[in-house]
């Protein structure tokens, strides 16, 4: 396993990171037997990022990723959120996040976190966020609760002025740097670099739109997306080559990125996307790929997901 720096945090994380998300049956229901196996796995691989939040599952993601870190809790770094509760659950109020980390803590079977986030943040006042959440998460920094805080959402200029205005250790963008879209790069990736902040990028596969099993029936992307997606899957199989593993290479490629999380709530899963850190995105195949999709005017998120309302 190759680890790479986190930003000034100077925590050395796996370039292939956890996501937990499934853990929750987000993706839809899980063996929690499978599940744990498949996190002893991630570790035993030399997997050391584990990524979560209360919101998945609602809870249930945080219990089963804590009861199966359990004796492991030294070797790995442990990363949840606070903030966002249900679908359209968010409370990013000091006393719910004091009381939110104590309950993740629990959760969790341990008496710290290494990170600690802020989750979602364009569902509620950027306002908030840089005067109310961050301080708060601050505080329980200095209290010894979590080692780093920081931030994450989808809308990236907000995640940008949220940084300018406030300073975070860390920024975790989902499903904006993975074959189907970049603009990570174009809007916050110099930002986060320049200020030293570690960047964590998500959802690799784009939220199993870049899977030979397809997106689950909530995901927010465009009928237009999803095709292409699709597309992007067939030209790969048609080649021999998994899409996952493909989509897993280019963005291990990305230069400041620290890790990459992908959910991974089997054996299997875990098994592949490690063996795909062995080798180099096949760039003939990434050509095709980028030619298949430029036709795609929009692979952004035109997608009803909120546009901040007002810059902090
Ligand atoms: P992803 O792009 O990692 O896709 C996950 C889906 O792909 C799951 O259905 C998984 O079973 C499947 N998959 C993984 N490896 C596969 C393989 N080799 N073959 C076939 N299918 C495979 O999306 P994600 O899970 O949403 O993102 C990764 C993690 O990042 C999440 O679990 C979560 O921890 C984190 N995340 C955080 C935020 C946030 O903080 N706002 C948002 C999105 C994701």
């Amino acid at each position: 396993m190759e680890y790479r720096t986190l930003g000034r945090t100077g925590l050395r994380v796996s370039k292939l990171g956890y996501g937990a998300s499934p853990l929750g049956d987000e993706f839809g229901a899980t063996d929690p037997a499978e599940g744990e196996r498949a996190v002893h796995c991630a570790s035993d691989l030399g997997i050391n990022y584990f990524d979560v939040a209360p919101y998945y599952g609602r809870t249930l993601a945080e219990n089963r990723l804590g009861a199966a870190l359990e004796g492991r809790r030294d070797k790995v770094i442990l990363a949840t959120k606070c903030g966002r509760y249900d679908v359209n659950g968010f409370d990013f109020s000091a006393a719910r996040i004091r009381r939110s980390i104590d309950e993740s803590l629990a959760r969790l079977r341990t008496d710290y976190l290494d990170v600690f986030l802020a989750h979602d943040i364009e569902f509620v006042t950027g306002k908030q966020i840089v005067e109310e959440a961050v301080p708060t998460m601050r505080a329980l920094q200095r209290e010894g609760k979590a080692r780093y805080i920081g931030i994450t959402g989808l809308q990236l200029n907000l995640l940008r002025r949220v940084a300018e205005a406030v300073p975070v250790d860390i920024v975790l963008s989902y499903s904006r740097y993975n074959l189907l879209i970049t603009d990570l790069d174009d809007l916050l990736t110099p930002f986060v670099k320049e200020q030293g902040i570690g960047l964590i990028n998500a959802s690799p596969l784009h939220m199993g739109i870049l899977t030979a099993g397809g997106p689950p029936p909530w995901h927010p992307a465009s009928e237009e997306v999803r095709k292409a997606g699709r597309a992007v899957v067939e030209l790969c199989e048609s080649r021999g080559v998994r899409a996952s593993d493909l989509a897993l290479q280019f963005a291990f490629a990305h230069p400041y990125v620290a890790t990459t999380l992908a959910g991974m709530p089997t054996v299997e899963q875990v098994r592949q996307n490690v063996a795909a850190l062995s080798a180099v995105a096949d760039q003939a195949l990434l050509a095709e790929v980028r030619d298949l999709i430029a036709p795609i005017k929009d692979r952004s998120w035109p997608t009803g997901l909120p546009e901040n309302q007002d810059a902090p």
